[in-house]
């Protein structure tokens, strides 16, 4: 990216079906072309095509299109899109296994930089297998461990599951250099995440003021109306899942404005809105444009709260306000609620 007018492709070999558009596009470039490909070596005790995919998933390659010809801004030019699952530090899939009363247990487990290494036998020496009768509440998921960052408890160990050659699950624990690098790849990761336009810490920071500003306004008496100016502008859109209760006229004849949607509710201050296609091109059901081009929530339930919170995330304007989740068993709610806390 900072070639400025090279163009820049990064993936794996795992990849290059699906990347085969932006290849071509790199080799009829105007200019340079710079393409970083990740095959994994000889020595890999993964099959190569797994092992390639793993370290696109770890966030370890993470697969990246810098093509200066789309335009001026680093959001035309720049993209994370062919990641898997790239609004998050790490992606999360399923896992399941028999437990000891042979019950299926299904667990969603993020893949992290950690789970690369514990697949490569040349980083043995980070990870020390616990037998059974070892376990003990200390032993805390590598996720969790990972998520909790500095807040972590000194007497925790971090442990990866792994299958055995006996089929039996196992617990790994992994050591501290380990944690470490993927501190590491995640911060990396992070700002990666920026470029392209996901988890903006300065759209964070203005919707934080932003906020601030709304709620020391909203403590001030103010004549003739109970909202602050600043939130009047921010109207949803007149669509009927963004519009909230009608203004009232009063005895006096003035109008009233409308209270703000609660923030229960998921809107999206559509007169904001910089018509950039983020949030449409990802679930174009739930988000539509009025006829202003500028979006709307259109049907909260064709998709996804964790897509309604990425899309949050991944707004630049960070004008979506998430609102509650509306299906309780939808997984990860508590992560999502969590990252759905600055939009509010
Ligand atoms: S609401 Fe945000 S993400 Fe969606 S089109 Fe408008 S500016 Fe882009």
């Amino acid at each position: 990216v900072n070639l400025g007018s090279a163009f820049v492709l990064q993936t794996a070999t795992s990849n290059l079906r699906p990347m085969a558009e932006r290849l071509a596009d790199g080799l009829v470039a105007a200019g340079p072309a710079l393409f970083c490909l990740f095959s994994p070596g000889e020595n890999s005790a993964l099959p190569p095509y797994l092992a390639a995919a793993a370290a696109i998933e770890s966030r370890l390659f993470p697969t990246l299109v810098f093509d200066p010809d789309k335009g001026d801004t680093l959001a035309e030019c720049f993209s994370l899109g062919t990641n898997p699952q790239p609004d998050r530090d790490w992606p999360i899939h399923s896992f399941t296994y028999e437990d000891e009363q042979m019950q299926a247990v299904t667990e969603n487990l993020p893949f992290t930089a950690i789970d690369f290494l514990a697949a490569d036998p040349s980083s043995a020496d980070a990870f020390r297998l616990v037998p059974r009768h070892q376990w003990s509440e200390e032993m805390v998921p590598v996720g969790d461990y990972l998520q909790a960052g500095t807040a972590q408890n000194g007497s925790q160990v971090p442990f990866v599951l792994a299958v055995g050659l006996d089929d039996r699950l196992q617990r790994v624990a992994v050591k501290s250099a380990a944690v470490q690098l993927a501190h590491r790849i995640a911060r990396r990761w992070r700002r990666l995440q920026e470029l392209g336009g996901i988890n903006n810490s300065h759209a964070r920071r203005a919707l934080d003021e932003a906020r601030q500003a709304w709620e020391s306004e909203k403590q001030k008496p103010t004549e003739g109306s109970s909202v602050p100016s600043s939130m009047q502008v921010a109207r949803p859109d007149e669509h009927p899942s963004n519009v909230p209760a009608a203004a009232a006229p009063q005895a006096n004849g003035k109008v009233e404005p409308a209270a703000p949607p609660s923030c229960e509710e998921a809107w999206i201050e559509t007169p904001r809105c910089t018509s950039c296609n983020e949030c449409t091109n990802r679930n174009p059901r739930m988000f539509r444009y009025n006829a202003n081009k500028q979006a709307y929530i259109a049907d909260l339930h064709a998709g996804t709260y964790h897509e309604l919170v990425g899309a949050a995330e991944s707004c630049k304007v960070a004008i979506i306000h998430p609102g509650k989740p509306w299906n309780p068993n939808e997984p990860d709610l508590e992560d999502l609620l969590h990252r759905a806390e600055p939009f509010r």
